[in-house]
């Protein structure tokens, strides 16, 4: 291997492949660990994006998903069931995306038992290992699908000679390993600490991070409805910032949406806009970051160079930030990585 690209691969970087409602991945490298931070493209997208910015996908340790929203884990299963890695989500977050993944199955609590049973007896032969009693509800995530108990049915049995219950390969939420955490609880992905934190979004449990590694702190939120007083704490002090500037306000008003899907966008549940984007970076935030990154900018409702214009407002208000460097994630071609 050349040097180069071994040194590179020691380095903290942060490398934003795809932003925006069609698709979202980054890569967060420290040290020696990789995470991909949501999973939103096609796992052969992705693939390319990754050899576009010059990094190498077999390399990538672990999954993480800020929420259910199909622009954030269009891509997950197949990525993550082709190289093989686990994948991190809050409880809620996996059970809202199973639901999504078989929104028409429902069993019965016979059915979910006999599932329980079929899969026990799979993981016993790959992993000759004594199978735990599946009807207890702490199954092991790392190693093993996870089922969870539907919502009762009035639905009858499936008749017999049907494909029920679903083997291992044919469950479409099947992953090589889940691994949970929670916000407000930080945790470490290899040399990774990460600190989740909730955001208000309409998903079932959003979570925004910060990443550090090697001392660098990095910090991400997108598809937020507004920035509460928790995430504005947690954006202070960090090396670099990622932040949603979604739509500017007047495109969004006069433009082509159905006035319920503005009011969704517009909603404390909704998207950030560029005004209040700007707000932030001129009220409080403390203009620590090296870079500042503008992210899930609307294609319909919002224009760069407006997002930028308006950020760049905000920052050059303030002495101190003239140091931040701002750039604008793209939802069409993956920004340069950035390395510390
Ligand atoms: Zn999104
Ligand atoms: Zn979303």
């Amino acid at each position: 291997m050349h040097k180069y690209s071994l040194y590179a691969q020691h380095m903290v970087s942060f490398t934003v492949l795809a932003s925006g409602s069609k698709g979202n991945s980054t890569v967060v490298s420290g040290g020696r660990t990789r995470i991909l931070v949501d999973c939103g493209l096609s796992c052969r997208e992705l693939f390319r994006r990754m050899k576009l910015a010059g990094q190498q996908p077999e390399t990538l340790d672990a999954i993480i998903v800020t929420h259910e929203h199909t622009d954030h884990i269009n891509g997950l299963v197949v990525t993550a069931r082709k190289l093989g890695i686990p994948v991190y989500f809050t409880e809620a977050t996996h059970r809202a995306w199973m639901r999504w993944l078989t929104p028409r199955r429902q069993m019965t609590y016979a059915q979910w038992i006999e599932q329980c049973r079929k899969q026990a007896a799979e993981r016993q032969a790959e992993l000759d290992a004594t199978v735990e009693d599946c009807e207890h509800e702490e199954l092991d995530a790392e190693t093993q699908p996870i089922a969870v108990l539907p919502e009762p049915s009035g639905d009858p049995a499936p008749e017999s000679g049907s494909n029920w219950p679903p083997s291992r390969k044919e469950d479409p939420t099947w992953l090589p390993g889940v691994e949970y955490f929670q916000a407000g609880q930080p945790f470490e992905i290899g040399d990774i600490a990460v600190s989740p934190f909730t955001i208000p979004h309409d998903a079932a449990d959003p979570v925004g991070f910060v990443f550090r590694a090697e001392g660098i702190r990095m910090g991400f939120t997108t598809d937020l409805g507004y920035i509460p007083p928790n995430v504005k704490a947690q954006l202070q002090s960090v090396d670099l910032l990622l932040l949603e500037s979604n739509h500017d306000l007047e495109m969004l008003r006069d433009g082509p949406y159905p006035w319920a899907v503005k009011q969704r966008v517009l909603s404390r549940v909704g998207h950030l806009s560029n005004e209040a984007a700007a707000e932030f970076l001129e009220k409080s935030y403390d203009g620590q970051a090296a870079y500042v990154i503008l992210a899930h900018l609307s294609e319909s409702n919002n224009l760069p160079e407006l997002a930028r214009v308006t950020a760049e407002r905000a920052l050059n208000g303030r002495a101190s930030l003239l140091a931040n460097r701002l750039l604008l994630a793209a939802q069409n071609e993956p920004l340069s990585a950035i390395y510390f």
